[in-house]
């Protein structure tokens, strides 16, 4: 047989989404683990969600969509983007996609060019730096740590620029880190963005899920030049729980998104129908559901960083967004477990706490940085206290 496609071949699976699989096998197969692997939320989606979906498949709503998404829905968004984020955006500007991942996949594919360089803040999501070999071209990462709270500076920005880099990725609030950058250092990152002609591709997907009074903020707000060249991609899968139903979308400009639009149509032409009205009636309906998941992820964030913080050798910062916590665990490795196996890095350590203790957790490795280990906290608190139990338990072990 002939090989498939040198890309697709070296092309990495995501390790979020497999250690989800396997939590949810062994736990299929009667184990009783404990999952703290995926990113998604663990609330149901608010009934007048699915009402509005109801309604639309028995009203008929069941055929293709433009591949753009429904007229409505564009509408809903920019309504959404002028009403959220104080930023104005006309349908045409807008593609609704198959998800965030969608979106980010469809940023990259119509951006990039063979060669070309996109900065990356390292501990990264994972799909970010696979999509763009996947689309030929190059990742560059810029390394933070729990010493600099995961967050880059705008000189390590304007250091990493070359003739080749097109785009600057940012997750904001960020996943894994559940890092926020503020005003100052938005306004920093956009100058240099303006001054070097660089896209910056915003992926806002965590901008409600904020602790302590923070206030969703969008780089494309910071100036009128920067949201000339921002690609902005969120959706509806955290802020209304709704992962399943599979819809995000873009905004920037009218060019992307265009070139989007005609790449959509050839390639998956729209998301579920049904799925589009669900999401109209999210983004129309006001943000009081996302609230209160926000004031229950304050209480077990706190729970987790606590628990986190009172193991000696581990270091967490503050999740200021999102709902990861991201300790460094780096004090265990070269330690053997009683069976006697040496955990040597974050993989080791991952592989023994699923196997052993019945955790799972995702290793920093995935995110490009082996000392830590990534904890959802987008589950119940008896969840959470089980989980925080076995992981003392476990590094407990380790000598
Ligand atoms: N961006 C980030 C930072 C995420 O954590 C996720 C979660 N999977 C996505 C994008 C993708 O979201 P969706 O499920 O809507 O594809
Ligand atoms: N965003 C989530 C996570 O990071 C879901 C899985 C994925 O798509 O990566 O766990």
């Amino acid at each position: 047989m002939k090989p498939l496609s040198n890309a697709v071949l070296a092309l990495a699976p995501s390790m979020t989404v497999a250690i989800d699989t396997k939590a949810k096998e062994l736990q299929a197969a009667g184990q009783d683990v404990v999952a703290l692997g995926a990113g998604e939320p663990d609330f149901d989606t608010p009934d007048h969600i699915k009402q509005a979906a109801w309604a639309s498949i028995q009203a008929g709503k069941t055929k293709y969509t433009p591949p753009t998404g429904l007229a409505e829905l564009k509408t809903a968004v920019c309504s959404k983007l002028q009403r959220e984020n104080g930023l104005s955006f006309t349908p045409d500007q807008v593609v609704v996609t198959s998800g965030v991942k969608h979106a980010v996949s469809n940023v990259f594919q119509t951006l990039i060019n063979p060669g070309d360089e996109v900065i990356i803040p390292a501990p990264y999501w994972v799909t970010y730096p696979e999509l763009v070999k996947l689309y030929g071209g190059t990742p560059v990462f810029l390394p933070t740590s729990v010493e600099t709270n995961y967050k880059i500076t705008s000189k390590q920005l304007a250091q990493a620029i070359t003739p080749r880099t097109k785009l600057f990725l940012l997750c904001n609030p960020s996943n894994p880190t559940g890092m926020v950058y503020g005003t100052e250092e938005l306004e920093a990152f956009a100058k240099i963005c303006v001054d070097n002609d660089l896209y910056v591709l915003s992926d806002e997907i965590y901008e409600h899920i904020l602790y302590d009074g923070r206030k969703p903020l969008s780089i494309a707000s910071i100036s009128p030049e920067i949201k000339e060249r921002t690609l902005i991609v969120n959706g509806v899968s955290k802020a209304y729980a709704m992962t399943g139903w599979r819809v995000g979308y873009f905004a920037g400009p009218k060019a992307v998104a265009s070139a989007i639009g005609a790449l959509q149509s050839q390639a998956t032409h729209h998301p579920a129908n049904v799925s589009q009205y669900a999401a109209i009636e999210a983004l129309n309906g006001g943000l009081e559901f996302v609230m209160g998941m926000v004031r229950e992820f304050t209480r077990r964030r706190d729970f987790v960083v606590g628990e986190l913080r009172s193991i000696a050798g581990v270091q967490v910062p503050l999740p200021e967004g999102a709902f990861y916590a991201l300790p460094d665990v780096s004090a265990f490795y070269g330690k053997s477990t009683p069976g006697g196996k040496v955990i040597a890095n974050s993989l080791d350590l991952c592989a023994w706490l699923l196997s052993d203790h019945l955790l799972a957790v995702v290793p920093g490795a995935a995110f490009g940085d082996d000392r830590c280990i990534r904890l959802s906290y987008a589950t119940s608190m008896d969840n959470l206290a089980k989980a925080l139990q076995r992981l003392k338990r476990g590094l407990g072990e380790l000598a």
